[in-house]
């Protein structure tokens, strides 16, 4: 089991920090409800169970509502065992929850990218600029498109608290998907940086990774990030497909080398991209991504078996 963190951040509101396959889970504890924000990933839906039904966490109380920031597979992936074990509603970005109506496979990036998810049901939605209460809380919707077009952000402003999701870690952000609309991507992503510049905030809880205080300088250097890809956008889709398959080989522990070229061949992101920046046979396209990360000591590997150096 992975070391989770429970960090209190405010009254009533904690966060478990989790890893890079399943986001953190913002708890938000009052008198009249809990509430869960993103969930983690669907094949440790059993952890985040746990995680959540643990004594420094929920405790004896129930779960009433579980929230989403966006819908990709490491946020939204607990949702359907939370649901079953508590009976409680499902609210989504309105965006979000028309690709989940359709199950669009390929913009909530799962078997697009090698990624599982349960379906679920939802019972409402929440729109950029909404006002809503969670636990004994007043929050605010806004909207943060950009990693995710459909994506939201919910601002506590009694606390000064920023739930940010992947629109700002303390350090970057999710990642921005070149292959289409690239140069609306980079805009929104720019001006959901530009609306948390405005905010007053004492404490950011991201999608992954500790909450941090100092969010001038997490801002900065998303900015930074941000500038660089703008300028390259190659280097950009180099860093998609890494991410890509970091996040997939977490989420099988290990894959043989030689069936790398079948699989970048087979997962639709590494065609896609391939045809678009790279244009090289599968094999090498393979050999490009892993060996990046092999370097940067991010996987490790043993008797032709590739694994995360963290696991
Ligand atoms: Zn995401």
């Amino acid at each position: 089991m992975e070391l989770a963190k429970n960090i209190a951040v405010a009254p009533g509101i904690q966060v478990i920090v989790r890893d890079w396959l399943n986001a953190n889970h913002v708890l938000i504890r009052g008198n009249a409800e809990s509430v869960v924000i993103d969930t983690g990933y669907g094949a440790h839906a059993q952890q985040t169970l746990a995680l959540i039904c643990a004594e420094d966490a929920l405790g004896s109380r129930r779960l009433d509502r579980v929230v989403n920031t966006h819908c990709h597979s490491d946020h939204m992936g607990g949702n359907a065992a939370l649901a079953r074990a508590f009976g409680c509603p499902v609210s989504l970005p309105e965006y979000a929850a028309r690709l989940v109506d359709a199950w669009d496979t390929r913009e909530l990036l799962l078997d697009y990218a090698d990624q599982q998810a349960e379906r679920f049901s939802y019972a409402d939605t929440i729109a950029a600029n909404d006002r809503l209460r969670l636990g004994d809380l007043e929050w605010q919707a806004l909207a943060a498109p950009g990693h995710d077009m459909t994506a939201l952000m919910f601002y506590q402003p009694e606390h000064r608290v920023l739930v940010s999701g992947d629109a700002l870690w303390e350090r970057g952000f999710g990642l921005i998907e070149p292959v289409d609309r690239l140069e609306e991507r980079l805009a929104a992503q720019r001006a959901t940086l530009e609306r948390i510049d405005e905010l007053e905030i004492a404490a950011v809880i991201p999608g992954h990774g500790a909450p941090f205080r100092a969010a001038d300088k997490a801002l900065a250097e998303a900015f930074r990030r941000l500038a660089a890809y703008e300028a390259d956008p190659l280097k950009l889709a180099r860093h998609c497909l890494k991410s890509f398959f970091m996040f997939a080989l977490l989420a099988r522990r290990s894959m043989k080398r030689r069936e790398l070229p079948g699989y970048f061949e087979r997962v639709l992101c590494y065609r896609e991209y391939n045809a678009q920046f790279f244009r090289r046979p599968a094999g090498e396209l393979a050999e490009m991504v892993t060996g990046e990360l092999l370097r940067s000591g991010a996987v490790i590997e043993h008797d032709g078996t590739l694994a995360p150096a963290s696991s």
